[in-house]
């Protein structure tokens, strides 16, 4: 079923991958000017769609892009997406660049942004990285000082997961001036004493959709939460090891630099957390089904 034919939407047609098309002046191919979001999709249905809708928003609005759609257009074309292919669970890819134009740095004036969105199959988390967790290796946050735009221009985190595979890891935990910020793609937290530690939603890091959503499951579990700045320290001595994003879900960080973190095996938060997670997946679903 996986490689059923992709039907993306450009710029208000929707047409098979192969014949999708987007002139090389485009400021998304020349400048990497544009921002994207990626929403994941199960039984059918946008999970925290809202949230990331919201957000979608929130970054045209930083860079200064009008927003091309409305919210019932957003939803619409994620609903006909999704509805285009076979697949139960989904992932949908949606990007708005700021246009085509002559190449110059400036803003363009008079250009249409291009909307581009595309869904693809979304495959379990493979059971083998729950059970034994995942390796990661430290590193310097190299990156802009804007983190919490979900920007296009992700070179410097590309060549931060790149490090990470270099290594035989599958992410990357990076520090800035001696404190925890994010993953190359994404948000990372930090067990101590039973308490659950994540970096403050600023500037430094993308706040992802996972990011408030473990918030709340963490609260529905009765563990404590805190946002602060996370010392180097305090992620190396860390109980337990997590991270969050919208296709890996919430995965056990278990080797740090070839070390065990904690006990080296995924811990009772973590545990905590996934079996959560998968009710609120089951509720959104059903929540649904119900409409
Ligand atoms: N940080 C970065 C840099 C990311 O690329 C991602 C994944 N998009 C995240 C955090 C997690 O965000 P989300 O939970 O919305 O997937």
């Amino acid at each position: 079923m996986s490689d059923a034919p992709s039907i993306v939407y450009l710029n208000g047609e929707f047409l098979p991958i192969e014949e999708a098309r987007v002139p090389v002046l485009d400021r998304g191919f020349i400048f990497g000017d544009g921002i994207y979001e990626v929403v994941p999709v199960y039984g059918g249905m946008p999970f925290r769609w809202e949230q990331h809708h919201a957000r979608l928003v929130r970054s045209l609005g930083r860079i200064r892009i009008d927003d091309p759609l409305d919210p019932e257009g957003w939803r619409t074309l994620v609903h006909t997406l999704v509805a285009r292919h076979p697949w139960p669970d989904q992932f949908v890819y949606l990007q708005v660049t700021r246009g085509v134009a002559r190449r110059d740095h400036a803003f363009p004036q008079g250009v249409r942004p291009t909307v581009f969105g595309m869904s693809s199959p979304l495959p379990p988390v493979p059971l083998a990285l729950l059970e034994h967790g995942v390796a990661a290796i430290t590193l310097a946050d190299e990156r802009w000082l804007h983190c919490d735009i979900k920007s296009t221009s992700l070179l410097g985190n590309v060549l931060a997961r790149q490090a990470a595979v270099d290594a035989g890891a599958v992410e990357c935990v990076m520090f800035r001036d001696g404190f925890l910020t994010e993953g190359s793609s994404s948000n990372l937290w930090v067990v101590r004493g039973g308490w659950l530690l994540a970096p403050p939603p600023d500037r430094l890091i993308l706040q992802g959709i996972r990011y408030g959503l473990l918030e709340s499951l963490a609260q529905g579990e009765g563990i404590p939460f805190e946002q602060r700045p996370v010392g180097r320290a305090e992620v190396e001595g860390a109980d337990e090891l997590l991270l969050s994003s919208a296709t890996r879900e919430v995965l056990p960080i278990t080797r740090l630099d070839g070390r065990p973190v904690g006990a080296g095996v995924p811990g009772p938060v973590f545990r905590r957390l996934h079996a959560a997670y998968q009710r609120a997946k089951a509720g959104n679903r059903a929540g649904h089904a119900a409409r």
